[in-house]
């Protein structure tokens, strides 16, 4: 019998959001380098504070998430009435389409745009609208030229998934202004952190009302696995959002974990500095390679090839020798692959197989 029950208009033009790939047949040395992960996997003070908290676990969790809000505050230099935690930053995403979006409404992305913020788009009924970038650099005149009456959100990830390029303090400032008083700016920050001395846009948000950063535990922090994300946003935005989030969507697992990892800055100072140093080793050693790519903001890179057959043979090398990049032909980016920057150990390895993909070629 046909199922006669349709989803609420846009659900079905959802297409479901592809993860890197994790596993190669018959392979036990994989190095995957297709989700932008920390290659340092998880802090200790966090695995310490995971462990802790089975002894909690009978109790349901705090609705106010108070002391991982402050904890970023105090760390972060924010203040903590301005913070509100979900499950990853993609269900920061999702409050914000539920509350401002939904039909009749228009949320913009961009070209090369990260897709969730599509998919959580048309989850809420509204119409997503994309518009161009320029050479993988989000447009603000683009943006701006798509902004309509309808238009209630914009959508950037500064640094950019998957191009790994950013927009100056100033060009998002701009943009901030230049806005009608109906829509709201949201800054992806999920590779805030690897920009040093970057706030992501929090003196942005402090001096407006109309801009939001959402930021992760899931990239520099090595918690995707946990799933915690927040948001800082203008108060009253943030109480909005608070409306819509279920009030125990953080379990006390997440909750006192993502307080050790963010209080644990030594941690994520190392971090950061390894990240900065094997970037640029593998971006040039690549580039000698004849593979180029664009200044990297962010824990990866988006190397570029001649044309999608040349990415896809390179990505097939890669995959015979054991390590898995991601294809990023969906982001209207066919000739590049995107590889995450691993420990320095891994990123010879890549260099290693791509040295054998020119090989094979020539
Ligand atoms: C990885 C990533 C996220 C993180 O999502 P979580 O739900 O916090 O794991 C968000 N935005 C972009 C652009 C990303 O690349």
């Amino acid at each position: 019998m046909t199922n006669l029950i349709s989803p609420k208009p846009g659900i079905d033009q959802i297409a479901l959001y592809q993860g890197g790939a994790s596993q190669l047949e018959g392979r036990n040395d994989v190095l995957k380098l297709s989700s932008n992960e920390n290659p340092f996997g998880v802090p200790d003070a966090a695995k310490t504070a995971l462990i802790a908290s089975a002894n909690t676990l009978h109790r349901y969790p705090p609705t106010d998430h108070a002391d991982l809000r402050a904890a970023i505050a105090e760390v972060h230099g924010l203040d903590a009435d301005r913070i509100i935690c979900g499950a990853g930053s993609d269900e920061v995403i999702e409050f914000l389409c539920q509350a401002y979006a939904g039909q009749g409404t228009e949320v913009i992305t961009t070209e090369h745009g990260f897709s969730m913020h599509r998919i959580s788009a048309l989850a809420s009924g509204a119409t997503p609208v994309e518009v161009p970038e320029r050479d993988r650099v989000v447009d603000i005149g683009a943006i701006l030229n798509g902004v309509t009456d309808k238009t209630r959100l914009i959508f950037i990830a500064n640094p950019a998934n998957p191009t790994a390029t950013m927009l100056d303090d100033d060009t998002t400032r701009t943009l901030a202004e230049a806005l009608p008083p109906h829509v709201i700016l949201v800054l992806d920050g999920a590779y805030a952190e690897y920009v040093d001395g970057f706030d992501g846009g929090a003196a942005l948000i402090e001096a407006r009302s109309n801009v939001v950063m959402t930021r992760t535990f899931s990239k520099l922090y090595g918690l995707g696995g946990l799933r915690i994300g927040w948001g800082y946003g203008p108060v009253p935005i943030i109480e909005n959002l608070n409306r819509v989030r279920g009030p125990f969507n953080l379990s006390n697992t997440q909750l006192v974990t993502a307080e050790a990892a963010v209080r644990d800055t030594a941690w994520a100072a190392r971090c950061l500095s390894e990240n900065t140093k094997n970037r640029a080793w593998l971006a040039d050693a690549l580039a000698a390679l004849d593979v180029p790519s664009d200044a990297s903001s962010a824990n990866f890179i988006l190397a570029r090839f001649a044309n999608q057959a040349a990415a896809d043979a390179c990505e097939e090398v890669l995959r015979e020798d054991g390590i898995l990049v991601r294809k990023v032909a969906g982001y209207k980016l066919p000739e590049c692959l995107r590889i995450t920057v691993g420990s320095e150990a891994d990123c010879r390895r890549v260099v290693t197989s791509v040295r054998r993909f020119r090989e094979i070629q020539s």
